[in-house]
């Protein structure tokens, strides 16, 4: 099972490649969280990466391509994975076909503009595992059942968010007639529970 899930900032790609691993126990490659952990370890690449997810920019598809190209081939990709911000760029899904990998469904979350702001700007995230809380269902101590911090992604405030909108549109939206013309491109609404976006996922891949 190999999956792409694409869709705007905040569509809840990251919280539906979690259940979706669960459930076809495949890994889930996210480009961003690949990112955010260079940048986290000062690593060369994070620091080519961090000025450019700062302004909420794209990292350069000669940067982002190598990586992911070297994480498909490892062993546990070997049996399918969950592609969660990747590709983002007409580039970068050509890059998936000229390695000859064949994707069985790309799921699109639909989410309005309004939402996409709200539920960026309410996400905080969890410094160690990684989980996601909304500001509602937030611990009160400011603290991830983990034990680790909750903080706020920096290109979650809202000016970031906008222009992380805008780049969606211009370089990432036009996947979606790139994919819809191979007739594999499943349209998804991302409004609703966590539980009833997956279901529509779950039926989309069927
Ligand atoms: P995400 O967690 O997927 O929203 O990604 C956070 C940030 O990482 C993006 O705003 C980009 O700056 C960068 N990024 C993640 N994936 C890619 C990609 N496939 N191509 C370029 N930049 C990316």
């Amino acid at each position: 099972m190999k999956i792409i899930l694409f869709g705007p900032p905040g569509a809840g790609k990251g919280t539906q490649a979690k259940k979706l691993i669960e459930k076809f126990n495949i890994p889930q490659i996210s480009t961003g969280d690949i990112l955010r952990d260079a940048v986290s370890k000062k690593t060369e690449l994070g620091i080519i990466a961090e000025s450019y997810m700062n302004k909420g920019e794209l990292v350069p598809d000669n940067v982002i391509i190598g990586i992911v190209k070297e994480r498909l081939k490892e062993k546990d990709c070997s049996s399918g994975f969950i592609l969660d911000g990747f590709p983002r760029t007409i580039q970068q899904a050509e890059t998936l076909e000229l390695e000859g990998i064949k994707i069985d469904g790309i799921i699109m979350l639909d989410v309005d503009k309004e939402t996409i702001i709200k539920r960026n700007t309410e996400r905080r995230i969890c410094r160690v595992c990684g989980r996601i809380y909304k500001l509602k269902n937030m611990p009160q101590n400011g603290v991830c059942e983990c034990g680790g911090e909750l903080y706020q992604r920096k290109d979650d405030m809202e000016e970031n968010i906008r222009r992380r909108i805008d780049v969606y549109i211009n370089a990432t939206l036009p996947l979606a007639s790139f994919y819809e013309k191979k007739g594999i491109l499943r349209n998804v609404d991302g409004c609703g529970s966590e539980d009833e976006v997956f279901n529509r996922i779950l039926e989309a891949l069927k």
